[in-house]
């Protein structure tokens, strides 16, 4: 077996690097869609939470007036005894128009609690309705939680397994190219671009023919205007050597 030209064992490593980026990038999604879920799930809690705290409210006004009425009730009642056991005309007429006041006052209190009443249970059926929806869509968004974080945990493994892969491939490509090639790595997601149409297919800063020489007796060239490494493309020299 012949020995593999180094250009090729670091244009292989860069390929195999970018399919990386491309696992990398998925797991990225896959955290992102994580977080999304977690966030869908806090809002179901959250909005049921709400629901919970207006049926409290609402049951809390319904008591109050309850209370209220109760002690309008106590008042009438008290008039009434007080009505049949005055003493004379004037004091018989102040004591009735109190009763009548109480009387009104109490028609009112009625109106306000029939709409308290009903508030209450609107948000209590709200809350029902909610609680009953709620169940199915925490179970679904913990579900989707599950899965992908499995699903992060796989491809984790596969990284895993490819960083020591790469380490084999690395020893084919010479030290100071992959320094270079690191250095460019940190700065741009595609710190290798083929040649196209004898330019660098990343800036289109054209390649003279003396460097595309140099290419081709496979050297390694960065651009001039990017500083990306270029390559000539196997397609484009297999074509070149039939012209
Ligand atoms: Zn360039």
């Amino acid at each position: 077996m012949n020995e593999q030209h180094p250009l090729q064992s670091f244009i292989d490593l860069v390929t195999f690097d970018q399919e990386l980026v491309t696992l990398e990038t998925e797991v990225k999604k896959l955290e992102h869609e994580v977080a999304d879920a977690k966030g869908k799930f806090f809002q179901i809690e959250q909005s049921l939470e709400q629901a919970k705290q207006r049926v409290y409210d609402a049951r809390k006004e319904v008591d109050h007036k309850e209370l209220e009425m109760k002690e309008l009730e106590a008042q009438r009642s008290a008039t009434k005894e007080r009505l049949e056991n005055v003493k004379n005309a004037k004091e018989y007429q102040a004591v009735k128009s109190e009763a009548e006041k109480l009387k009104t006052q109490q028609s009112q209190l009625d109106e306000v609690l029939l709409g308290v009443w009903q508030k209450f249970e609107a948000a209590q059926k709200e809350q029902e309705v909610l609680a009953h929806d709620a169940e199915k869509k925490l179970a679904e968004q913990k579900d989707i939680q599950e899965k992908k974080q499995e699903k992060i945990l796989e491809i984790k493994k596969v990284l895993e397994e490819r960083s020591r892969a790469r380490a084999e491939r690395e020893k084919r490509v010479p030290a100071d190219w992959l320094e270079r090639y690191a250095m460019m790595r940190s700065r741009v997601t595609d710190p290798v671009v083929p040649i196209l149409q004898n330019s660098c297919s990343a800036c289109f800063w054209s390649v003279s023919n003396q460097d595309m020489l140099t290419l081709k007796r496979g050297a390694l060239l960065q651009c001039k205007g990017c500083y990306r490494f270029l390559y000539i493309p196997k397609e484009s020299a297999e074509q070149e050597k039939q012209v």
